[in-house]
């Protein structure tokens, strides 16, 4: 089939480039020139596991092509897959302009009938509204020439392409037959089950989906400050928890809260949608709240254990918002960066994808370091904040020797405890109240001064676990 995709993002882009994977004759279309020319060239401007190799094989093979202009893709198409951004605005809406100029772009152009697919994640209405933009901007005005439905995508970025051909379901939100049988044709070679709906209940299980996720989050992160409290281990609490088949154990795992660019802005969008039909979510808001608190929760600790973070070295390794992808959008490394160059620290940055992304935010105020050794020199702290695997595997006697100090927070409870204590880090994970050294009746705590009601467990090597 002829596929045009408007917007090759992190979502336009795997989606093109699978679509002609499975024998579509796929055009990418983008307003941003300088993506194109890369694109072109093919060199992806997102990192994406194996998106450079699916572009080239499908490019030799004649099935993809990247173009700047609407006109061409929306004449050269039946299908057009609308993926551009939907950003939040300051209050929370979603900002629908990337959107609105797709739907008029196709409505300028379409010369015969075309089955628009709004994939990108946008308010209830939004089909609707799609409609009426493309008719006020169709000469022609013919009403039978096409169809509008509702596709929201489910990929996560770090595992999209897999995530593309794996999926677990396929949403469809269509008022007709034909439009749905001919999206399930496109979709067909996948063999993901599909969910066919009206398009105001597509458009609602996107935002209930991330919204039901963040949540999660949210509450193994509230969870978790308990469990320092009350001498539990937020990690064998989460697994005792999903065990549970109605539970499950995935999103349970606490850290540093959410980022990205879906869960925070899919989040306050829906709260907005609920505001404009009289409607409060009161539980959204309060996952919003617990989040803010948690993406800083390094900073609170740095603070009982340094007290003053003014020309202090730390070390921050990972800064994508997740590992896996280049996107620090909403990371909380940008949040923990901006606190920490608030109070006065020098900070050393390492990530293996997202260091360009990061430099453009925050420029020569942080130094940029080639391996998480040279970011560790001379370092008081470490504080891990993306999971990459590589992290793991560490030498962090090396680690160890380069650093001044000797404190490690980790703030995806990614670290082998154990190892780090031996070779005489204190180690700082979340969530985890830690077992307590042969005489002590309590372990050692730390009431952090600055963030009241904030209590550390100081570890000893002694502490450990027999
Ligand atoms: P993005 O910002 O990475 O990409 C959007 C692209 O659209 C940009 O390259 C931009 O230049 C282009 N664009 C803007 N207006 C255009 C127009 N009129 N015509 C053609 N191109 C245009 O966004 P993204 O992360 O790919 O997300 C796209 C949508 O998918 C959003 O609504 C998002 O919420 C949703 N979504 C994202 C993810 C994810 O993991 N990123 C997952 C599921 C759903």
């Amino acid at each position: 089939m002829k596929v045009s995709v408007l917007g090759t993002g992190y979502v336009g882009l795997v989606t093109g480039v699978c679509l002609a994977e499975i024998g579509h004759k796929v055009i990418c279309m983008d307003l941003n020139e300088s993506k194109i020319e890369m694109l072109r060239r093919g060199n992806p401007p997102i990192y994406e596991h194996g998106l450079k190799e699916l572009i080239d094989s499908n490019m030799k093979a004649g099935r993809l092509e990247f173009i700047g202009e609407p006109e061409h893709a929306v004449k050269n198409s039946s299908i057009i897959i609308i993926a551009v951004g939907t950003p939040p605005k300051v209050n929370g809406e979603a900002d629908m302009s990337q959107v609105d100029s797709a739907a008029a772009d196709i409505g300028r152009f379409m010369n015969n009938y075309k089955l628009i697919v709004i994939k990108s994640t946008v308010p209830v209405g939004t089909a609707d509204r799609v409609v009426s933009i493309i008719k006020a901007n169709n000469r022609s005005n013919s009403e039978s020439k096409f169809d509008v439905i509702s596709n929201p995508e489910f990929l996560r970025e770090g595992s999209a392409i897999n995530d593309t051909f794996n999926g677990d379901r396929i949403v469809i939100g269509s008022r007709s037959k034909r439009a749905a049988a001919k999206i399930r044709k496109l979709y067909e070679p996948l063999k993901i089950p599909y969910f066919v709906t009206n398009p105001e209940s597509a458009e609602m299980i996107k935002y209930s989906s991330n919204s039901f996720l963040a949540t999660k989050i949210s509450f193994i992160n509230e969870i978790a400050n308990l469990c320092e409290r009350v001498g539990a281990d937020v990690n064998d609490v989460a697994c005792g928890m999903g065990l549970d088949k109605r539970i499950g154990r995935s999103f349970l795992n606490a850290g540093i809260g959410y980022g990205g660019s879906c869960f925070p802005k899919d989040v306050s969008s829906l709260i907005k949608i609920g505001e404009n039909a009289g409607y409060e979510l009161k539980i959204l808001k309060q996952v919003i709240d617990v989040n803010r608190i948690q993406r800083i929760r390094p900073i609170a600790i740095l603070e009982g254990l340094l007290q003053e973070l003014k020309g202090r070295d730390i070390a921050l390794l990972g800064l994508s918002f997740k590992a896996g992808t280049d996107d620090v959008r909403e990371a909380p490394s940008l949040y923990i960066i901006e606190n920490l160059l608030n109070q006065g620290a020098n900070i050393r940055v390492y990530d293996p994808e997202a260091m360009e992304n990061v430099r453009n935010i925050f420029g020569d105020s942080i130094a940029y370091c080639s391996n998480p050794y040279e970011a560790a020199k001379g370092c008081e702290a470490v504080v891990l904040l993306t999971e990459w695997p590589e992290f793991r595997e560490l030498n962090f006697k090396k680690i160890r020797a380069a650093m001044k100090g000797r404190l490690i927070i980790d703030g995806r409870n990614y670290l082998d405890m154990t190892k780090l204590l031996k070779i005489g880090f204190e180690y700082f994970p979340i969530g985890i109240s830690l077992p307590k050294a042969k005489n002590e009746k309590a372990p050692r705590q730390i009431l952090s001064k600055k963030a009241p009601g904030l209590v550390l467990n100081r570890l000893k090597t002694a502490q450990l676990p027999i």
